[in-house]
């Protein structure tokens, strides 16, 4: 193929090898940690185009470097190989052969999408630099990418920027949408014990009531983001679960009722805003009413929040791809998390949305009859090229 700068071809024997290759991903998905199959594929992919592949980072974890030149800028770009524990009901010739294993969110597109960019860097080579592509396990709620980082992901690869992309139904396919800022909600969860003093439903003054205890705690959770965050910032604050006492003894007032629930937000700020006030109301709940308080708050998912340069780099690369007109930059937040965020937390990040189409069936993320939409896969393989041969330009 001959090398133009200016142009990116994907041909169709590209888009082809490429499809196949999705379709095959799709009809053998895997669940998080568990993506063997998916892992070796991709290996093998990599290595036979001529690319020095690291595995085994967080167990499953694959990452392809490709170096050409002598800049020292180094630039990563991520994609997810997980699927869902959830049966697939559309027919498709390519549906999935694993018994409630599913690729429901499009990480089978993800997957070929950075490979079918790798391949084609590895054979035209238009840059000056050296690019990761992380082919992340586990991002549905598993822990794929911090148990990547924690293998030492930023101590073997040196990276100044990282890049995130996943697909977007109701945006056509030769659509993206780059906005800087928060992009995805913290998913994070709470508990919290009161600790009373059990006793006879018929002498609650010789005992510590955690029950209505808990009930003051409930009315006043609702307060924090009423009255606590500011207006202008999303936060959300429930409470998911109650535990306590016996519907078979209702004569006993039980020593200890337990409460769950989830926490999101969009900023670092909020999200330990958070954290500090629902502990704060537990604490101080249970000191009104001389009962003791366990509280304990599990950081699952920091929100992602694109980084306003990282963000310019990537607009303009879609820019490139697809033209302005085509990309959007007013796209809202969602309040579903992804893990990517651990990567962004350590260098500057940027997480873009690639369009998969209308809603077919009306189906959308984590729907049992939810597909990558193949026809995106040139828009999504030019797009991680230009900004690769623009982040590592060759004529800088
Ligand atoms: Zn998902
Ligand atoms: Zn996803």
């Amino acid at each position: 193929m001959a090398l133009d700068s200016s142009t990116i071809i994907i041909d169709d024997k590209d888009i082809e090898t490429l499809t196949a290759f999705r379709r095959d991903l799709h009809a053998h998905p895997e669940l998080g940690f568990e993506e063997v199959r998916t892992a070796g594929i991709v290996a093998k992919a990599l290595q036979d185009a001529g690319i020095a592949v690291h595995r085994g980072l967080g167990k499953t974890g694959v990452v392809g470097t490709l170096k050409e030149g002598s800049s020292r800028r180094a630039i990563a770009l991520r994609a997810d190989m997980d699927a869902l524990a959830m049966p697939e009901l559309a027919d498709r010739p390519y549906r999935s052969t694993v018994a409630n294993t599913m690729h429901a969110c499009g990480h089978d597109g993800h997957t070929t999408l950075l490979l079918g960019a790798a391949r084609y860097l590895a054979r035209t080579r238009n840059f000056d630099g050296t690019v990761h592509f992380i082919f992340q396990p586990a991002e549905e709620g598993r822990g794929g990418a911090k148990a990547m980082v924690e293998d030492g992901f930023f101590d073997l690869f040196k990276v100044d920027a990282v890049y995130g992309l996943h697909n977007m139904p109701g945006l056509a396919t030769n659509e993206m949408a780059v906005v800087a800022g928060p992009q995805l909600a913290s998913a994070d969860s709470w508990e919290v014990v009161f600790n009373g003093v059990g006793t006879h439903g018929a002498k609650p003054h010789l005992g510590r009531d955690a029950l209505t205890v808990a009930g003051h705690f409930l009315t006043a959770l609702h307060t924090i983001v009423a009255r606590v965050v500011d207006p202008l910032q999303p936060a959300v604050v429930s409470a998911c679960a109650v535990e306590g006492g016996d519907f078979r003894a209702l004569n006993v007032i039980p020593d200890e009722v337990r409460i769950g629930g989830t926490a999101r937000a969009y900023s670092a700020e909020t999200r330990d805003l958070l954290e500090q006030e629902i502990g704060r109301l537990a604490h101080g709940v249970a000191a009104a009413f001389g009962v003791a308080a366990r509280y304990e708050f599990l950081r699952r998912i920091p929100p992602v929040v694109n980084d306003k340069a990282a963000t310019q780099n990537a607009y303009r690369a879609a820019c490139r791809i697809v033209g302005s007109a085509n990309v959007r930059t007013d796209f809202p937040p969602s309040t579903a998390g992804d893990d990517f965020a651990f990567f962004a937390a350590h260098v500057p990040g940027c997480y873009v949305w690639l369009g998969n189409g209308p809603a077919v069936d009306g189906a959308l993320h984590h729907n049992s009859r939810y597909d990558f939409n193949d026809a995106a896969i040139p828009t999504g393989v030019r797009f991680w090229v230009a900004l690769v041969e623009q982040e590592l330009s060759a004529t800088a």
